[in-house]
């Protein structure tokens, strides 16, 4: 499981209704929230289902 941290750019399977598939993690713990890096929308996502869907994006 990869390790992930606040302020970490993650990219999802399913881009954002807006287009964008690159979120900014802003918590982590048992829920995951990521903000969407082109319309600042914000999902929270439990831990199982993020790891489903987030990858880390390589910086
Ligand atoms: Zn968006």
């Amino acid at each position: 499981m990869t390790t992930v941290n606040v302020g970490d750019t993650v990219t999802t399977r399913k881009p954002h209704a807006c287009g964008c598939d690159k979120w900014t993690v802003v918590r982590v713990g048992a829920d995951f929230k990521l903000k969407c890096l082109k319309c600042g929308h914000v999902v929270m996502l439990d831990s199982d289902k993020f790891h489903k869907v987030a990858q880390i994006a390589t910086k």
